[in-house]
């Protein structure tokens, strides 16, 4: 029965294909995109802003942090979940939200952010704190803490609020880091194969507290992401790629327009 249905959707979206696919093409060309061959199955990362991207997976399509315009995600299938790191507006907007969940979306957020959202968001979303660990069919989701540890930082990400996350995909890690330093937490960290390390200061850290952190916990590749910051904060991604060199393979992301 499923799978007649699945061969059905397939057979009516290679129909439509001229008018589905158009959009997505062209959002394909403005974002770069990296396909990651897993044993699962095929991981494909499309940066959209900043802190934002969309991955498509075996196990469905997830958003993480998208805010701004609804409208830069129109390319992409709407969300099976929706990741929420916490409640910075370059991270949670209920706005772009309440714009982008299907009927089945499912959302995943820090208690701070749970603690916000409206009630018809609130009714798809589970909200998991630091150390604990939920799933969405058979993604292992683990929320990792994310905070400032500089004096005169802490106000940024005071400790054991904000999350950052590991997707456990069949024989494939993912850590996306959320806006964090390079606490002991994720130097940790073992057996990431991918992994979203945030950069920019004043609000997280420089590119080689980013790396110093990434190099000892090795992941197979890293994006550099979220590195433009205020007052000179900008993290060059280029110098990140330098420092890391040996210890992971970089990729480099469309992350700004
Ligand atoms: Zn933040
Ligand atoms: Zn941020």
């Amino acid at each position: 029965m499923k799978q007649t249905r699945r061969h059905f959707m397939a057979a009516s979206a290679a129909v439509a294909g001229s008018v589905v696919f158009l959009p997505y093409a062209a959002r394909a060309d403005s974002h770069s995109s990296d396909v990651f061959k897993t044993t699962a199955g095929d991981i494909t990362v499309h940066p959209v802003d900043h802190a934002s991207f969309v991955m498509e997976t075996p196990i469905g399509t997830i958003y993480s942090d998208p805010v701004g315009d609804a409208a830069s995600y129109a390319g992409f299938p709407r969300p099976d979940l929706i990741l929420v790191t916490h409640q910075h507006g370059d991270h949670y907007n209920a706005e772009t939200l309440a714009a982008l969940v299907g009927e089945n979306t499912m959302l995943i957020t820090n208690p701070a952010v749970y603690g916000m959202l409206p009630d018809a968001l609130k009714a798809k979303a589970t909200q998991v704190a630091n150390g604990e660990e939920t799933t969405f069919k058979a993604l292992g989701i683990s929320a990792i803490p994310a905070y400032n540890t500089t004096e005169g930082k802490q106000k940024f990400h005071p400790k054991g609020r904000d999350n950052g996350y590991v997707l456990g995909f069949d024989g494939f890690r993912v850590y996306i880091s959320g806006d964090t330093e390079d606490i002991p937490e994720m130097r940790a960290l073992e057996g990431v194969d991918l992994a979203f390390v945030c950069m920019n200061l004043p609000f997280t850290m420089d590119v080689k507290a980013a790396a110093s952190a990434v190099a000892e916990f090795k992941p197979k590749y890293v994006y550099p992401y979220h590195f433009r910051g205020r007052d000179g904060g900008t993290q060059d991604p280029a110098e990140f790629a330098k420092l890391v060199a040996g210890a992971a393979e970089v990729k480099m992301g469309k992350w700004y327009s």
